[in-house]
């Protein structure tokens, strides 16, 4: 699947707010944005004029990339959310945070989602005892996501344990994590008080629906 390729500290300059798509550097003080906290290129520090369209496509484009997706598979996410039950937005939202990468990061076992998604291709990540590697693999209630055994001791599972540690462990009350067994299991789907985000997917609705 495509993917974006380019510097992922540009996107948070973009949107002008930290997506925290490095891992580590974005908790430290080399995350560009304290450096550089204005849209990249030559109009970077111009002021952009504000219309109801660019506050509604600007948060669409900060959750796309914070999931690391591209338009057409972030577009198709919104056709299933709208098409079910319940606040388009928060279904929207619900999807994104169902996916495997999303779930392998929320664990715990990857620093980043990009890196999350790296570790199921490689077939690192296995699902009830099976290995998955289709990171927009969507999860669901009493799925049991584990470390494959030969997985366990690479260096960047290691890493990615400690920096999770360094910042508390915390795991989104939807999930629950054994670190010594290096697997984790989905308790339920995550509501929205439990997606710790900081995006109004009203505006992505309302963006979408024109
Ligand atoms: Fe964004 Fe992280 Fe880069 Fe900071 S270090 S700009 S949060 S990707």
């Amino acid at each position: 699947m495509a993917r974006y390729k380019g510097a992922d500290c540009r996107l948070c300059r973009r949107e002008g707010s930290k997506l925290f798509l490095k891992g580590d550097r974005c908790y430290s003080d080399n995350c560009a944005l304290n450096r550089h906290n204005y849209a990249p290129g030559e109009a970077g520090q111009k002021r952009p004029r504000e219309t109801e369209y660019r506050t509604q496509l600007r948060e669409k484009q900060k959750a796309k990339r914070i999931y690391g997706l591209l338009e057409k598979q972030f577009r198709k996410y919104y056709e299933i959310a709208n098409r079910q039950q319940g606040i388009t937005g928060e279904n929207l939202l619900c999807l994104l945070e169902s996916r495997l990468d999303n779930v392998v990061y929320r664990l715990g076992f990857a620093r980043s989602r990009d890196e999350a998604r790296q570790q199921v291709r490689h077939n690192h990540i296995h699902v009830n005892g099976k290995r998955v590697n289709i990171p927009s693999y969507r999860v669901r209630p009493g799925d049991l996501i584990s470390v494959a055994p030969k997985a366990k001791d690479l260096l960047t599972i290691k890493d990615a344990l400690l920096f999770s540690e360094s910042k508390g462990n915390v795991i989104p009350a939807w999930l629950e994590v054994d670190i010594e067994k290096l697997q984790g299991s989905v308790l339920s789907l995550p509501t929205r008080d439990q997606i710790d985000l900081d995006i109004t997917e009203q505006l992505i609705v309302e963006l979408y629906s024109k």
